[in-house]
Parts: structure tokens; C-alpha cells; sequence
């Protein structure tokens, strides 16, 4: 936000004591449990940079973004169950519901922002649906197998919202706390059942040929 940090600059030039004050708070530590940092420098923030820069990116400061490659993982078991149960009614409805927001996201939000968000990721990245919902289902996977890894309902809102609309450099608060809260409140519980089920098939199916068999959740 440079307009907020030029007009931080020119309070600060016309109030010096606000400097002494910023160094004052540079010298506390960051108010996260058990993080020995000092906070943020030139920011009345009580937590550290890594901790100022997580709540900002993600709405929490407890959520680490899941990693590349524990996504991946998770969405390659995510394609072999949309694929195997491609004829679900649960998922075909979370498809058609995915769709209606991509094609009419004034259907479902009011804020021009997120209207906009929606539309663009879905001319950026001429959306397949079913690669978004196997993104979504590979978060709640992770989810499943590792509790521990989403470790609040805002870094599920967060990681939700990626999966939805990837690629956005900008992480616009209202967007995220948009997109993530509807789609947790329309798909949440269909993709909670579908990764435990995901996960079950392939506890007692390896062999993907014989797990495609397999149809109900
Ligand atoms: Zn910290």
C-alpha cells in the first residue's frame, strides 16, 4: 500500500515523535505465542515482520500457506476421485455451481470487487471447472490427512479462495473473505465427505484401475 505508507511518511515528518515512538515498537517483541522476534520496523504492528506479512496474506497469523508440493500430491488423489466419480450427483452440482459463479458472479456477490476478481481470473485462466474443484478437494484432503497443516477457519477461507481463483498476485482482503466463505458454505461439507472418502479408496485400493470402480461417498 504505498499510498498508506507516503502518507505514514509525511505524518511522521510532520510529528517526530511518532518516530521515537515507532522505534519504541520495534523494540517489543512480536505478540505472537512464542515468536522472539521484535516487531516490524517503522510499523505500530504488534507482531513481527513474518507474522504482519501472514496476517496480511492469509487473514491469520497462525496459517503457513500450504506448499506447492503438498497441493500437488493432494490434487493428483483430488483427480483420480473426480474422475472415478465423475457421474455424482454431489459433485455435478458443486461443477454447476462453480460454473453459474464463473459465467454470472453477480448471481452470488454484490461487491464490485469480487465481481470483478472472479471474471478476471476466469479470462486469465479460461477456467476448467473441474480443475477447480480438484484444487478445492486437494485443500480439504490436506485438510484430512493433516489437521494440524489449516490450523483456523480464516486460513481455510484463505487456502478455499486460492484454490477458486489462482494466480491473483494481489490478494484483496474483500476478495477473499468473499469467495472463500461461500464456497466453504456451499461445497464445504460435499468436499469434507469427498476427502474422506478420497483418502479411504486409496488406503484400501492402491492400484488406481480397481479404485475407479468404486462410487459412492
Ligand atoms: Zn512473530
Amino acid at each position: 500500500m504505498p499510498g498508506r505508507a507516503s502518507q505514514l511518511r509525511r505524518r511522521l515528518r510532520a510529528r517526530p515523535h511518532d518516530q521515537r515512538r515507532l522505534q519504541e515498537n520495534h523494540l517489543e517483541p512480536c505478540e505472537f505465542p512464542g515468536c522472539d522476534e521484535r516487531r516490524e520496523v517503522n510499523s505500530f504492528s504488534k507482531l513481527c515482520r513474518l507474522h504482519k506479512t501472514r496476517h496480511q496474506l492469509t487473514g491469520s497469523a497462525w496459517h503457513k500457506p500450504l506448499p506447492q508440493s503438498a497441493l500437488k500430491s493432494a490434487r493428483s488423489l483430488a483427480r483420480d476421485f473426480v474422475e472415478a466419480h465423475s457421474d455424482h450427483k454431489g459433485l455435478q452440482a458443486a461443477l454447476r455451481l462453480l460454473g453459474i459463479m464463473f459465467v454470472s458472479p453477480r448471481s452470488y456477490f454484490q461487491d464490485v470487487r469480487v465481481i470483478v476478481a472472479v471474471e478476471t481470473a476466469r479470462n486469465k485462466h479460461a477456467h476448467d471447472l473441474q480443475h477447480v474443484l480438484e484444487r478445492l478437494l486437494a485443500v480439504y484432503v490436506i485438510r484430512h490427512l493433516k489437521p494440524a497443516a489449516i490450523t483456523d477457519d480464516d486460513g481455510l477461507t484463505f487456502e478455499v479462495y486460492r484454490a477458486t481463483l489462482p494466480g491473483q498476485n494481489r490478494n484483496p482482503v474483500k476478495v477473499r473473505e468473499a469467495v472463500g466463505p461461500f464456497i466453504i458454505e456451499a461445497l464445504g461439507l460435499l468436499l469434507t465427505r469427498a476427502a474422506r472418502r478420497a483418502c479411504h479408496e486409496q488406503q484400501q485400493q492402491p492400484n488406481p484401475s480397481t479404485r475407479r470402480s468404486r462410487n459412492v461417498f
